[in-house]
Order: C-alpha cells, then structure tokens, then sequence
C-alpha cells in the first residue's frame, strides 16, 4: 500500500542504513481530521498548489504557506513517493475583490507604474522564483501560467454550461450558479442560509444567490483591457477560480490527491474550485486538502494588497540568510498562526547558529559513543508523519546532536538525512577557518605545549575578537563561531 512504502534510498556510504515503515497522517480540511494518507496510485501523489498573484513582491506571509508545502512535498518524498507538483502563477483574472467586483491586480499596478500588464507579471514571476530559491524551496515539477491556459479555462466552462450550471449576466460576465451544486460550501462547512448579504461576495446586480461567482468576466464597455480573449460569450477575461481548475485538471486529471494553499483559500477560493470541478465531472475532485496558518505581523494582518508586509529581500537587507526565516518557519507548526517580530526572528537565527555550530562540532570530534541512531530516526520520522510537527522534528534533531552516546560520525549521516525533510542545507556545513585564525589557532596551540597558559589565553582573547571562540575538550580544541 502506498502509505506503507519504505523510505528512498539513503545512500550513505559504509554505514548501516536503516528503512522505515510507517504510516503518514495529514490533517485533512474536508474532514476536519487527521487521516492516514493513501495515495490514489500506489508510490505516486498528485498534488496542486495554488501559486502566486504576480502583481508584486510575495511577501513573507506567502513564503510561509510555500514553505509549509515544500515541507509537506519532502515528506511525501521521504516516505518513499513520487511527487508530481503542479504550482500555478496567476497572471490575469484576480480581482482587487473576492466578490467579482473590482479591478484586476495586475492591470491595475501596470497602470501605476506605467508598464504593460504582460512586463508587471514577468517580472513578478521571476522575484517569486528568486525567493523560493533562495529559500531551499524545491521548485514545482510544472508552473503553468493562466493566460497560457485560457483554452483549457474556456472548455471548462462549456462543459459547465452544458450541464446547465451557469447564466449569464449582462455586461458582466458568465457566473456559475451555486444552488444547482448539492454540496455547495462542504470545504468551509459553510451555512449558506446564515450568509448575511454582501457580506460574502458583495453586491454584484444580478446574481441569483449570494454565493454565485464569475467564471468569465467580460471586458467593460468602452475599455480596452490589456489581457482580454474571444470566448464564445464575448471578450473578456477568466475568473480566479476557474484557472485553478482547468490547469489542476490538465495537469493532474479529474481525480487527484493532495490540494494546497493558504486558510483564507477556504471559504471562497477553494469551495468555489471543488464546486466548478466537480459539477463539471460529476466526481470527488480531490482528496486531501491542506491549508496552512496565516503569518500575522504585530499589528495584525499581512497583506499584499494594502502594502504592509515584509518582504524576503527587505529581511537580508536587514541582515538575515534566507533559511533563517525558513528556520523560523519551521518552529511553528503550519496550522498554527506564527506571530512575526524581528526579535522572534533575531531569536530564530541564534537558535540556527547554535545547530549548525553542533554540527560543526559533530563534524570536527570522534566522540566515544557506541550507540547507533535508530532511535532518533525512528522519533524523527514519526513527528514528520504526524501531520508534519516540524517543531517536534527539531527538538528530536537536538536530543540526538546532544547525546553524548551516540557516534558522531552516524550523527553526522543522520543529519544529512534528515535536512532532506528540514531543507536547511545543512549538508553545506563545512568547517571554513580564516587563515588568521588557523595561525592564531597554530600559535596558541604551541604556547599550550609549552605551558604557556598566559599567552594562550591571550591568544585565545584575540580569536574571540575575530568571532570565533575556543572550546578545548577532551579530544582538543574545536572552534565555534562567536553568537
Ligand atoms: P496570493 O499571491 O495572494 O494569491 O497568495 C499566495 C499564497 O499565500 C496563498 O496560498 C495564500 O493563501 C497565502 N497567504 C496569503 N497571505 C498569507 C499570510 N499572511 N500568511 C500565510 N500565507 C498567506
Ligand atoms: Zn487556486
């Protein structure tokens, strides 16, 4: 069975390796439980993330449901399975609203800052491969863009619109109509009777229910829009919702496994893509939906459309690596909300200097440990399959680092193992000592033959002044970046 799969292969060279077998459990939004994982093929899972608007920078709130996914996707590898990971980029059709009203994202910022629509979502499509980059992320198998796709957006809604699911609103565009999908809000356990008007899509002439949503959107009368297409409606444009669809069917067929994206996708966004796909194929669309918690700011909610947020760039000006926040990231868990302060942050980047100065001392020292790491492989593999408690990951991480009976060099492997899951590059972690120090290091090291304890210590002053510290243990001095 798929969940049961043995882990890849670890080659790790003359030492003992050891397979794990156990299940995963995801919590699972559908159901509002955590499930034991099985793929719909056996060793193979489907999985759609919905991307990027590419309209501005992502901010770090976006990369942490990025992050969340990556994470999730290195587990699913863990445990032995082959990931086909689709990641949309939206390049048209996301309104300023959810409520079909409103301009669209990327046509309005190329019209402040007087550049086409086609330039704003190029370049923001590149910053965003730029940042997942930088943050170890491992990049999506395929990133289609909507306006590549409008074909694919258009066949669906036919198809919609042959079963009798739509209707038309004049000089407004083509809607799909709610109260003809039975489970209409089953993602969101949404009471559709109890929605108080405009409060959920905002006043759009026409609609037949409230909950109602555009697949098609016609150009306005009179303007020329920038990125407008021929359907067999009229010119215009597609609705958010339906790229999602059409490019995660195209991709991934009419049924599959695992759908991705951030909590405020589910009672809009994403009740609104299983109600399109599955009125169009008369079957489940997909099984496990994840959602990942909102990063807040201190004073509250980080958004890209009203410019407060913080961005990857701003945090390495600032003075931050990359997987420093990827650190951070993953002493949350992702269904919690994380609290961003840069003094959270600042505390994060310590606690990965000290890991990666562990590692360095694993590196550096033969200790006497006898004991293997089964044990600890065993802890780590079963936080990442319970619903990917990363939090709980790390601190097994650092009980093994800690414990003094076990080899160091079988840590060691164990490490690079486990940042396959992390995605810390902790297997760049290499002992790289300034020439000064080497010969500051040489110098107090003759001193110390010669018992000459005071010009060690000395010696020992001036390195601590360069950012390094000496500890001497019993199998010598190692070196240790000052924090
Ligand atoms: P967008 O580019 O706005 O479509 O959002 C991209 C992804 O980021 C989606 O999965 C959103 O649900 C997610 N997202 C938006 N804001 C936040 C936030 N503050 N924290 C975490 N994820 C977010
Ligand atoms: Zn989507």
């Amino acid at each position: 069975m798929a969940s049961t799969q043995g882990c890849g292969p670890w080659d790790v060279g003359s030492i003992p390796t050891y397979r794990l077998k156990m299940s995963l459990k995801l919590y699972n939004t559908l159901t509002r439980k955590k499930e034991t994982f099985k793929s719909i093929k056996p060793g193979f899972v489907g999985m759609y993330c919905c991307g990027p608007t590419v309209y501005n920078y992502a901010h770090i709130g976006n990369l942490r449901t990025y992050i969340f996914e990556d994470i999730l996707k290195r587990v699913l590898i863990y445990n032995g399975f082959k990931v086909k990971h689709v990641m949309n980029i939206t390049d048209v059709g996301h309104l300023t609203s959810d409520a079909d009203v409103g301009e669209d994202k990327i046509e309005l910022r190329a019209r402040r800052e007087k550049k086409t629509a086609w330039e704003i979502a190029k370049f923001y499509t590149r910053k965003f491969f730029e940042d997942i980059e930088r943050l170890n992320i491992i990049k999506p198998d395929i990133t289609p863009k909507a306006t590549e796709h409008i074909k694919d957006m258009i066949s669906l809604i036919k198809i919609l619109e042959k079963k009798g699911y739509t209707y038309i609103i004049e000089n407004d565009g083509v809607y799909f109509d709610t109260s003809k999908f039975k489970d209409y809000g089953k993602l969101a356990r949404l009471k559709i009777e109890g929605l108080k008007a405009g409060a959920r899509v905002g006043f759009v002439k026409g609609k037949r229910n409230k909950t109602d949503f555009a697949l098609w959107k016609f150009s306005p009368k009179g303007v020329k829009r920038q990125m407008e297409w021929e359907s067999p409606w009229g010119i215009g444009f597609p609705g958010w919702h339906i790229e999602c669809s059409a490019m995660a069917m195209k991709y991934l067929g009419e049924h599959f496994d695992i759908h991705c994206g951030g909590v405020d996708h589910i009672p809009i966004h994403h009740t609104n893509e299983i109600a399109q796909s599955e009125a169009a194929t008369g079957k489940k669309w997909v099984n496990y939906w994840l959602h990942g918690e909102f990063l807040i700011l201190e004073k509250g909610k980080m958004a890209k459309s009203t410019g407060m947020f913080i961005t990857l760039q701003k945090l390495i000006d600032d003075g931050f690596d990359p997987l420093d926040y990827r650190y951070f990231c993953l002493n949350a868990h992702y269904r919690t909300q994380l609290r961003f302060s840069y003094k959270a942050l600042e505390d994060a980047k310590r606690g990965f200097e000290h890991l990666k100065n562990k590692i360095i001392e694993v590196l550096s020292i033969k200790n006497k440990g006898k004991k293997s790491t089964i044990a600890y492989e065993k802890r780590f593999m079963e936080a990442i399959n319970d619903d990917l408690n990363m939090p709980k990951a790390l601190a097994i991480v650092w009980d093994m680092l800690k414990d003094n009976e076990v080899r160091n060099d079988l840590k060691y492997k164990a490490i690079l193992k486990f940042d396959r899951v992390l995605g810390l590059k902790l297997d760049k972690i290499k002992i790289e000592i300034p020439k000064k120090i080497k010969e500051l290091l040489e110098k107090r090291e003759e001193a110390r033959k010669k018992k000459d304890f005071e010009l060690a210590d000395k010696i020992r002053e001036e390195i601590k002044k360069e950012g390094y510290v000496i500890e001497d243990t019993k199998e010598g001095p190692i070196l240790k970046k000052a924090i």
